[in-house]
């Protein structure tokens, strides 16, 4: 067979991602160009028209495919991107129309009597982020984004010290990499900028940090996963627009993190559970935990008579402003979730998001009149962001979610502090250090009798009615990948896996919302050994995140694959 080459393809901006922080990016580009070239055609502005070529690839088989979110947004942002639209046209589901926070023991509840500093969710709007998505997708075609679907970056393109585009992935490759009949090479996409907007723990994003150093000096960046339902309810249940969140049962006192049950529109409800990476037991299982907080009587009674309509999960950058990298370098610029643009207390990073792509988008259009694209004039971009709102929200925050590493008691001191002092607190430096969420886990010899699958093990069963197993829960988020690929969730290093076996009981079986890793025992050895079930994997990034040993490595399988969470999540 003669190999084909590689298409190549020529763009003046790439963004590499269809979340609202990329989407935001181009529309922001292409008003910014519109408006310098009406200014400039009818000489009110000296200098020549700018043509641009904005090309925003995907890697669901449609925007907003992939997109899943705690969907409670502030709206202010869409007014700054979108100045000429009202908010009715906006598809948001619900105002917010009433919230409360409980704390949650096994079988009973208490509302908690104020909302703790930074949050309030009024003023908000219960949405579908996929619905958002693909709403701001037509936006940007409208003004001459071209947005590919289906194309997942492979790599980046690097030329020296400089990203000079990204690689798709091909198609038509066996599992052990060999090209067949219809065999297709991923394209060659060449740009004088790329922005990098992949969401979590983008694999692109990850290998940019790592081989320019961007995050020396920063904390390391700390996630939680998020695992969430759909439900259709009985009518006047729960109301639209009502948003309650819960601390307590299920996590313990050691776990960052806690549930939500959010009112939306013809009587359904999203409820789901937010997790900090960084806890220590290596059976804790998120999912199941999800299961659990589902039969607390304050859950299972706004679920009763209602089904399952959807199932998702994702993982959110939690660590904040000491956790961001730098967001630029020779030919590339970092926005979203990709960087870390995420505010806690209140784990929201939809308006920042789009706040972060709205100033690259200056940074870029900057860069394209001056025809520079070195880093010394990328660099606008953090300039940029430290004048913001968007760094002031942060820089309030700035040691919120390291606080709370040890236990949710002292982090709740700690908050306190931090409140008192303008998020400073009373550390000698003024910057409370992170930990990597893999090097969190304590050996599963240490907490025999004490572990989540021991403590919680008479709850997991699942009826199938109101709780599931991952394997039925899956069923229900559209998953889908073509089998005859090569491997996308890797073994980096099998000693370590087996390293990490024998210490903590191989913890991606658990961790693993997807039911990717199951450990099993090789008939003919009898050793125990990890099997991995792709296909069924929900682009979460967890094990990328959670292996103790970095034994576990995500990559993008063929665009187009993994899950369809529609416009309903
Ligand atoms: Fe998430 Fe990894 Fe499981 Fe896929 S294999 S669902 S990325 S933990």
């Amino acid at each position: 067979m003669r190999e084909r080459k590689p298409d190549t393809i020529e763009t003046d901006v790439l963004i590499v991602g269809g979340g609202p922080a990329g989407l935001s990016a181009a529309i922001h580009l292409a008003d910014l160009a519109e408006a310098h070239n009406r200014r400039t055609a009818g000489g009110r502005e000296r200098g020549d028209p700018l043509p641009l070529r904005v090309l925003l690839i995907e890697k669901g088989s449609a925007v907003g495919s992939h997109t899943l979110s705690g969907a409670v947004i502030r709206p202010g942002v869409f007014r700054e991107l979108l100045p000429g639209v009202p908010e009715e046209e906006i598809p948001f589901d619900s105002p917010v129309t009433g919230e409360d926070m409980f704390f949650l023991t096994r079988k009973a509840g208490w509302t908690i009597p104020f909302h703790p500093p930074y949050m309030g969710n009024r003023g908000c709007f219960v949405a579908s982020l996929g619905r958002i998505a693909a709403w701001l997708a037509g936006i940007a075609e409208a003004k001459g984004v071209e947005i590919q679907a289906g194309f997942s970056g492979a790599e980046l393109i690097l030329e020296g010290d400089r990203v000079a585009g990204v690689r798709t992935g091909a198609s038509g490759v066996d599992r052990e990499g060999t090209p067949q009949p219809n065999y297709q090479p991923g394209s060659e996409i060449r740009a004088k900028i790329t922005v990098l907007a992949e969401g979590a723990r983008g694999h692109l994003t990850k290998k940019l940090v790592r081989t320019f150093g961007l995050d020396s000096g920063q904390n390391p960046q700390m996630y939680s996963l998020g695992v969430k339902e759909l439900w259709s309810i009985p009518e006047g249940s729960f109301p639209a627009g009502r948003v309650m969140h819960s601390l307590g049962y299920p996590l313990d006192m050691e776990q960052f993190g806690g549930g939500f049950v959010y009112g939306f529109s013809n009587h359904r409800v999203a409820v789901g559970l937010v997790v900090g990476l960084d806890y220590r037991d290596p059976t804790f299982d998120p999912h199941s935990a999800l299961q659990i907080y589902k039969k607390h009587p304050l859950i299972d009674g706004i679920l009763a008579g209602g089904r399952l309509v959807r199932y998702g999960t994702k993982t959110i950058p939690e660590g904040g402003l000491f956790s961001l990298p730098r967001l630029y370098h020779n030919g590339v610029m970092l926005v979203g979730d990709a960087a870390g643009f995420l505010a806690m207390p209140q784990i929201k990073g939809v308006h920042l998001g789009m706040a972060s792509g709205m100033m690259a988008a200056r940074s870029a259009f900057e860069a394209l009149k001056a025809n520079d694209f070195s880093a010394g004039q990328l660099s606008r971009y953090e300039k940029i962001f430290r004048g913001s709102a968007a760094y002031r929200e942060l820089y309030r925050v700035r040691n919120f979610r390291q606080g709370f590493n040890r236990n949710l008691f002292l982090g709740g001191l700690r908050f306190g502090e931090q409140w008192l002092t303008r998020g400073r607190g009373l550390s000698r430096t003024g910057r409370l250090p992170a930990v990597e969420d893999a090097a969190r886990l304590r050996d599963l010899a240490d907490l025999r009798g004490r572990t989540f699958q021991e403590r919680f093990k008479a709850d997991l069963v699942f009826d199938k009615k109101r709780t599931f197993d991952k394997e039925t829960d899956l069923f229900f988020s559209g998953v889908h990948h073509d089998e005859h690929q090569p491997a996308h969730c890797k073994v980096i290093d099998p000693q370590a896996l087996e390293r990490a076996t024998e210490r903590y009981g191989a913890p991606s079986q658990y961790f693993c919302p997807a039911a990717v890793y199951e450990l099993a025992v090789d008939a003919a050895t009898g050793k125990q050994e990890i099997r991995i079930h792709d296909a069924n994997c929900l682009h979460c990034k967890t094990c990328d995140i959670k292996a103790p040993f970095g034994e576990l490595e995500w990559t993008p399988p063929y665009g187009g694959d993994g899950p369809e969470y529609e416009a309903e999540m």
